[in-house]
């Protein structure tokens, strides 16, 4: 899933492989899905597409967006997968929108379960992608504590930790996937209530998130999703499908998978106790 580490490196690998490339056709789905969202209808993004350039990339929260001259724009976001394909590589039989490349090369978009692949003129009218953009990144210094201060403090009602940080998209792109290690780190349990964090807790708290998702970041995105190229990312995750079976890494007792707020939440009970 697309989370602030994947869309940053994403968008970092396709806005260097495809500066000033032009775009010279555009594929429809050869495999149509129900939850595959465009804007409007798709038989229209060849007419919009085809002759564009694409002028850099842009990733933010849990979106990446190509941007191509014209004012023209191809916006995807979580639970698309984009990837690469050089001219001599074998293209993907299964795609839910392929763009081909003035080199012979291409980008096919697929769609897991359900994601947006969006081209347009102009803005995006969609509140999350707005929301996102005008967003403070956890990656930026501009994410102070005051910030996050001031995101724990919004929330009049008393709620966990993970549905403040996980839900409703108060930090766009720090969704359930990123959560599982920087809540280890923390040494918090997911279901901790947000009123019974001491200072200090938020402190940890703060920074964890600050260094766990620089981290995933700078390792080019987490070992559980795959990049740009199809390559898995290099941060290894501590508690996360992929380790679900290891000892805690910090005092050896067995990791906790539970059903929590949309999606499975790691901890260790020892370690991140409620
Ligand atoms: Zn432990």
């Amino acid at each position: 899933m697309l989370e602030i580490p994947e869309s940053k490196t994403i968008s970092l690998q396709a806005g260097k492989t495809l500066l000033n490339r032009e775009i010279t056709a555009v594929f429809k789905a050869t495999s149509p899905h129900k939850f595959a969202f465009y804007s409007g209808d798709p038989d229209g993004y060849a007419q919009l597409l085809v002759g564009k350039h694409v002028k850099s990339a842009k990733g933010h929260g849990m979106f990446v967006d190509i941007i191509c001259n014209d004012n023209v724009s191809i916006t995807i976001g979580d639970g698309t997968n984009m990837r690469y394909y050089t001219p001599s590589d074998q293209r993907p039989e299964k795609h839910q929108l392929l763009l081909e490349f003035d080199d012979g090369s291409c980008v096919a978009f697929t769609v897991a379960m359900y994601g947006g692949i969006w081209a347009y003129r102009g803005s995006f009218d969609n509140k999350y992608h707005r929301g996102s953009l005008n967003s403070i990144s956890p990656l930026d210094d501009a994410f102070d504590e005051t910030v996050f201060e001031g995101i724990i403090k919004n929330t009049s009602k008393d709620i966990s930790i993970k549905a403040l940080l996980a839900t409703e998209q108060r930090i766009p792109g720090l969704g359930n996937g990123v959560l599982q290690d920087i809540l280890f780190n923390a040494r918090l349990h997911p279901k901790f209530k947000k009123s019974g964090l001491s200072d200090f807790q938020k402190e940890e708290l703060f920074y964890s998130l600050k260094v766990i998702l620089k981290k995933m970041t700078d390792k080019g995105g987490r070992d559980t999703e795959k990049d740009f190229y199809g390559h898995t990312g290099g941060y290894k995750t501590l508690l996360s499908k992929n380790t679900m079976k290891n000892p805690c890494p910090v005092c050896g007792s067995t990791i906790v998978k539970m059903a929590y707020l949309g999606g499975a939440v790691y901890f260790c009970q020892s370690c991140q106790k409620l």
